[in-house]
């Protein structure tokens, strides 16, 4: 491996981690809100990695696979308790998008965990645009 591949293989491992990381934050408050949804988001459309997603998957050494299905068919990897794949093998998307009634509740909810939240999101963000950055992809 040479000393580019190095640094790719050590950024798309730190956005990994900072993924994982994440996940146990943001299911809290999808655990609470998703289960009542009567609109779930996760469209076949939404399962499809971008050319971003990509390039992550690709260096990490993780073959992707895209959601069947028509575009509004609910997306293939959808569970009978939700996502069934690592937050980190989702298009990052799925871990961006808050709908509504998800927003309302984490800003309802506590301060303290509300901040822990939103302080792993702007780390996750710039860890990525670095990633994306040093990798030929678009922040
Ligand atoms: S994120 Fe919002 S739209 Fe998507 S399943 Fe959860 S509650 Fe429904
Ligand atoms: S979170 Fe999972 S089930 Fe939902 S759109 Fe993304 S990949 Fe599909």
């Amino acid at each position: 491996m040479n000393r580019e591949e190095d640094l790719s293989l050590k950024e798309s491992e730190a956005l990994k981690e900072a993924l994982e990381k994440i996940s146990p934050l943001i299911e809290k408050y999808t655990g609470a809100v998703c289960p009542g949804c009567v609109k779930v988001c996760c469209a076949a459309r939404h399962g499809r990695p971008e050319k971003e997603d990509i390039l992550f998957f690709e260096s990490i050494g993780y073959e992707w696979k895209s959601s069947p299905g028509a575009d509004d068919a609910p997306c293939g990897f959808m569970g009978p308790r939700g996502c069934v794949l690592e937050r980190w093998q989702r298009p990052f998307r799925c871990t961006w998008y808050f709908c509504e009634p998800l927003l309302a509740h984490i800003k309802s909810g506590k301060a303290r965990e509300y901040r822990s939240l939103v302080k792993e999101l702007g780390r996750l963000v710039g860890i990525r645009r670095e990633f994306l950055e040093n990798n030929g992809g678009s922040p």
